[in-house]
C-alpha cells in the first residue's frame, strides 16, 4: 500500500517495572489505512494503542503522527480519537451530553459543538437517541455512542481497542459492517485492536500480528493467510500454513 505516512513508530519500548511489554517495535501506518493489531491476550496490543494515544509514558523510542514527533505531546494534542472496549459513557448525562462533553471541556463554541454532534449522530444513525441516558440504551446503541464520542473530534486518526468484544455475535457482525462503512466514508486512519481473526480478516487493509510485544508479520489479510511468516502466525490466523 503506497501513500504518505499517518503514524510512524520507531524503536518503541515500554516496560511496567521489570515486565518488558513492547520491545524495539517499529510500525508504519499509512494515511487512510485500516490497520488491525491482532494477537493473543497479553501480547501488548492495548499497551501499543495507549502509547500512540499518549496515555502511557514510553521507556524508549519515538512516535510520529503526520510527520510530527508527538512522543511527549499530551493526548489531547495528538489529533486522535479513541474508542475503548468498555463503553465508559457518563451515566448521568444524556447521549447528547456524552457526545459534547469533551468538546465543551476543550472550550469549543456552542454552535460548532451542536453541528459536530448533529453530524456524528447522523452518520451513526443515533439521532432519535440524543435525549436518552446510557441506561436506556442497548449494548449496540451504547457502543455507537462511544464511537460517536470519537467521531465528534473530527480527527484524522481513530484508535479502537476491542470495541465489539463485549457484544453478542449478531451485534458484533452488524457493527463490524458499520465500522467498515464508517471507514469508507471518512477515509481516515484507523488502528483497530482485536484478538478475533474474523474481525481482522474482514476489516483490515493490513494486519499486524503481534506476539510478545513485537510485530511478527505485517501484511494484507490475503498475504498473511496465504503466506504466513511462521508457524505461530499460521496457527493464529487459522491458515493451512
Ligand atoms: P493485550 O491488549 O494484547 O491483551 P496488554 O497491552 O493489555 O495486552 O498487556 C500486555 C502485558 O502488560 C500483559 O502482561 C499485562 O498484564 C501487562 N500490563 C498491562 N497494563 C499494565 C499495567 N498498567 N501495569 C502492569 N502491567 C500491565
Ligand atoms: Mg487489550
Amino acid at each position: 500500500m503506497a501513500g504518505s505516512k499517518s503514524i510512524e513508530i520507531r524503536n518503541l519500548s515500554l516496560s511496567f517495572g521489570e515486565l518488558k511489554v513492547l520491545e524495539q517495535l517499529d510500525l508504519d501506518i499509512f494515511d487512510g489505512e485500516f490497520l488491525v493489531l491482532l494477537g493473543a491476550s497479553g501480547c501488548g496490543k492495548s499497551t501499543l494503542l495507549n502509547c500512540i494515544a499518549g496515555l502511557l509514558d514510553i521507556s524508549d523510542g519515538q512516535i510520529f503522527i503526520k510527520g510530527k514527533n508527538v512522543t511527549w505531546e499530551e493526548p489531547k494534542d495528538r489529533g486522535i480519537g479513541m474508542v475503548f472496549q468498555s463503553y465508559a459513557l457518563y451515566p448521568q448525562m444524556s447521549v447528547e451530553g456524552n457526545l459534547s462533553f469533551g468538546l465543551k471541556n476543550a472550550g469549543m463554541a456552542k454552535t460548532e459543538i451542536a453541528e459536530r454532534v448533529a453530524r456524528a449522530a447522523s452518520i451513526l444513525q443515533i439521532e432519535p437517541l440524543l435525549k436518552r441516558k446510557p441506561s436506556q440504551l442497548s449494548g449496540g446503541q451504547r457502543q455507537r455512542v462511544a464511537i460517536g464520542r470519537a467521531l465528534v473530534r473530527e480527527v484524522d486518526v481513530f484508535l479502537f481497542d476491542e470495541p465489539l468484544s463485549n457484544l453478542d455475535a449478531k451485534l458484533r457482525a452488524e457493527l463490524r459492517v458499520e465500522i467498515k462503512r464508517l471507514h469508507q466514508r471518512l477515509n481516515n486512519t484507523m488502528i483497530y485492536v482485536t484478538h478475533d481473526q474474523i474481525e481482522a480478516l474482514t476489516l483490515a487493509d493490513r494486519i499486524a500480528i503481534m506476539r510478545g510485544g513485537q510485530v511478527q508479520q505485517l501484511d494484507t489479510p490475503h498475504a498473511i493467510y496465504n503466506h504466513p511468516a511462521n508457524k505461530y502466525v499460521a496457527g493464529f490466523i487459522g491458515s493451512p500454513g
